[in-house]
């Protein structure tokens, strides 16, 4: 159920260019359960008093059976002339905010026995994938395909890539696409494809028989990619998707 809280702000580090990674702790000393996949809202006012709140998704890797974790961490993209942006990109360690969650169903389903999963993402909408690690490395045990295509201008881009890739090393049913619609890495990685995230989708062939898939972040790309989907077959249900829109 989701409560509302402080959220104090006790690290944080730029992980791109224009994007900061913020680790929060609950101000109220409680802790903060969550489901990976799921989201924070931060609740603040305009300059003209009015109130608003913005959403993130939750980026902590904890055990990821819906048990309490320490910190709640966040990605957040700048925004030009963003409000939300701009509280956050001047909040400083040990100043806090006002949030409440968690919220959200964009989570992996423990009825899914499906044969392989692909997540999609561009930018921070990478975020829930991260938290999804625990439950991925499940998978994997179970013999499962996990194909996690993410789409990036650039390398300096790639949210958590070192990550990603680490986990697919040490699991041999998770495979790693990282596509670069504007400049490749040089030189390139034997899963790094030329282009949008559509590219790698149609070389992984969807299959509607045994895929389930997963779409986040920018709101053109996950409407792209579900209707590529559902051309391809794929049942509705079987494609659940978050959108980052602001939430005003
Ligand atoms: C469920 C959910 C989860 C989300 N998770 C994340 C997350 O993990 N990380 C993250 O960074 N954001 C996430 N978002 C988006 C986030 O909630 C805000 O919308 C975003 O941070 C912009 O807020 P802002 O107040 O800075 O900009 P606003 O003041 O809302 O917008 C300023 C201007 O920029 C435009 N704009 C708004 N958002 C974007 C954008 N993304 N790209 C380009 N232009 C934009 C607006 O139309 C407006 O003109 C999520 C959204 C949802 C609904």
């Amino acid at each position: 159920m989701a409560e509302h809280f402080p959220l104090r702000l006790i690290d944080s580090r730029m992980l791109a260019p224009s994007v900061r990674h913020m680790v929060f702790e609950r101000g109220d000393g409680k802790p903060f359960a969550f489901v990976p996949g799921q989201f924070v809202q931060i609740h603040f006012h305009y300059d003209d008093g009015k109130p608003t709140k913005r959403s993130y998704s939750v980026a902590t890797v904890g055990a990821g059976d819906g048990s309490p974790v320490a910190t709640i961490e966040i990605a957040v993209s700048y925004v030009e002339g963003g409000a939300a942006t701009k509280l956050l990109s001047n909040l400083r360690h040990g100043e806090a905010i006002d949030g409440s969650g968690p919220y959200g169903r964009f989570c992996l389903a423990d009825a899914d026995v499906n044969r392989r999963y692909l997540l999609v993402a561009t930018g921070t909408g990478v975020t829930p994938y991260r938290a999804m690690l625990p439950q991925l490395a499940r998978l994997d045990a179970r013999g499962a395909e996990v194909v996690l295509i993410y789409g990036a201008r650039n390398e300096p881009e790639l949210l958590y890539g070192d990550e990603f890739e680490a986990f697919a090393r040490t699991h041999p049913h998770f495979h790693f696409y990282a596509c670069f619609s504007r400049v490749p890495r040089s030189p390139p990685r034997p899963h790094d494809r030329r282009g949008r995230v559509q590219v790698a989708l149609a070389e992984v062939k969807p299959d509607p028989a045994h895929d389930i898939a997963y779409l986040c972040g920018n709101p053109d790309m996950v409407d792209q990619t579900f209707a590529l989907l559902k051309e391809a077959g794929l049942p509705i249900p079987h494609i659940r998707r978050e959108k980052y829109v602001s939430s005003r």
